[in-house]
């Protein structure tokens, strides 16, 4: 993970956002106090509900940016998979984890479940048959949990493609086209690349609607 040091002169505060007070609470006791420029561009599009295709460095803060509006959206008291991010490995997908519940800490019965490859299946199935509010993992084993129907996607709200780009280098196509299928058709689509090739104009052509387009080139 890359520390940032968000500036003044560039960004905006949180409190700008129509953020629950929860919320706003939470992003002050973690000291977020100044959006980094990718949150800046995304976050009042998101939060209006847009899809949304996001371009930006590592370190940028784009975790956050797509959170927020999830958490926004999440009902804690139904017990069901609201949101999803895809990842391309164990190590991005748990970091993610870490931030959304970092995010979600004022409501304390949030469950965010980790769902990667690599480990044999039946804990996962365990952890999901309990419930989970939001699930993280790689395409390969979230299509493997939705083949053998231990995942419903019912409920879900919101789908997140984080570091699409190298899901894609990673082989992930068809794995990221197979679960984006079984996701309901109403749902706000979150895309995140630090790189744009046709590959991924490709699958946001498939499977967002009518995307707003957020660039940040010049980060460093
Ligand atoms: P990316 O996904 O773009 O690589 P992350 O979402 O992992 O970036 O964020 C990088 C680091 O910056 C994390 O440690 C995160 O906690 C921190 N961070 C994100 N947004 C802010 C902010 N607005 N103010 C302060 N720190 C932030
Ligand atoms: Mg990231």
């Amino acid at each position: 993970m890359t520390d940032i040091a968000p500036t003044a002169d560039t960004t905006a505060p949180f409190t700008d956002l129509p953020l629950s007070p929860a919320l706003q609470a939470t992003l002050a006791q973690l000291g977020y106090l100044r959006m980094t420029p990718i949150q800046a561009a995304s976050l009042p599009l998101a939060l209006a509900g847009h899809d949304l295709i996001a371009q930006a460095k590592t370190g940028s803060g784009k975790t956050a940016a797509f959170a927020l509006p999830l958490l926004t959206r999440l009902n804690p008291r139904r017990f069901a998979v609201q949101a999803m991010v895809l990842c391309p490995t164990r190590e991005l997908a748990d970091q993610v984890a870490q931030e959304i519940r970092r995010l979600a800490r004022a409501e304390d019965n949030i469950k965010v479940l980790t769902l990667c490859g690599g480990t044999t299946m039946r804990p996962q199935r365990d952890s999901l048959a309990h419930g989970a509010h939001i699930v993280v993992g790689t395409p390969g084993r979230i299509m493997d949990h939705l083949e053998r129907g231990s995942l419903a996607l019912d409920a879900l709200n919101t789908l997140v493609l984080d570091e699409a780009d190298r899901m894609l280098d990673m082989g992930f196509h068809d794995d990221i086209v197979y679960v984006a299928s079984h996701c309901p058709a109403k749902r706000q689509t979150l895309l995140f690349s630090a790189t744009y090739p046709p590959g991924i104009a490709e699958l946001a052509g498939r499977f967002l609607r009518d995307p707003q387009t957020v660039t940040l080139t010049e980060q460093h």
